[in-house]
């Protein structure tokens, strides 16, 4: 189980999906270029916006429904952002884990931020929270063997599904 654990929660892969991936940006930053282009949204899978953040579907998701919160700016440490951000970044996360439990219904989240390369931040230039919803028996031998994982909806299905129920609740316009 420990084993299971570990492998799913293994953010330093994602610097190496994304350099592998025939979208990956050689130069730039790909939060900032879809904070910067409000009008690529459904092409970037932004979910909704905030005046200081934005809630994006993971490209490389490791279960279905996997979110990064991002603010505007480009910053890679926490002590960067102002109380104003942090306090909108927050609440983006109280209301993405709403809007999954509403869409999904996922047994349980890991929610958190990866702090340097080390600590497997795969862009450490732009401070990002990952909140990865989780059910029980979500790992399997692909996660742990083959290093990949079998999400059972397409992105652009699901970000259409989020957009309408963010709509709903409010959330965007
Ligand atoms: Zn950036």
């Amino acid at each position: 189980m420990a084993e299971e654990n570990a492998s799913l929660w293994a953010p330093w892969r994602m610097e190496y999906i994304r350099s592998l991936s025939p979208d990956a940006k050689d130069d730039g930053c790909f939060l900032c270029g879809y904070w910067g282009q409000p009008d690529s949204d459904q092409e970037n899978r932004v979910v909704w916006r905030t005046s200081r953040c934005m809630v994006v579907l993971n490209r490389f998701p490791y279960t279905n429904g996997h979110l990064l919160v991002a603010p505007a700016e480009h910053v890679g440490e926490l002590a960067a952002l102002d109380d104003d951000t942090l306090i909108d970044m927050t609440r983006a996360t109280r209301d993405a884990v709403g809007l999954l439990t509403d869409v999904l219904h996922p047994q349980g989240f890991n929610v958190g931020i990866n702090l340097g390369r080390c600590a497997g931040a795969g862009l450490p230039g732009h401070v990002h929270t990952h909140i990865v919803p989780r059910w029980s028996g979500d790992t399997n031998y692909m996660a742990v063997i083959g290093d990949t994982r079998v999400v059972p909806q397409s992105l652009d299905d699901l970000h259409t599904q989020l957009t309408e129920q963010a709509a709903k609740s409010g959330l965007r316009s």
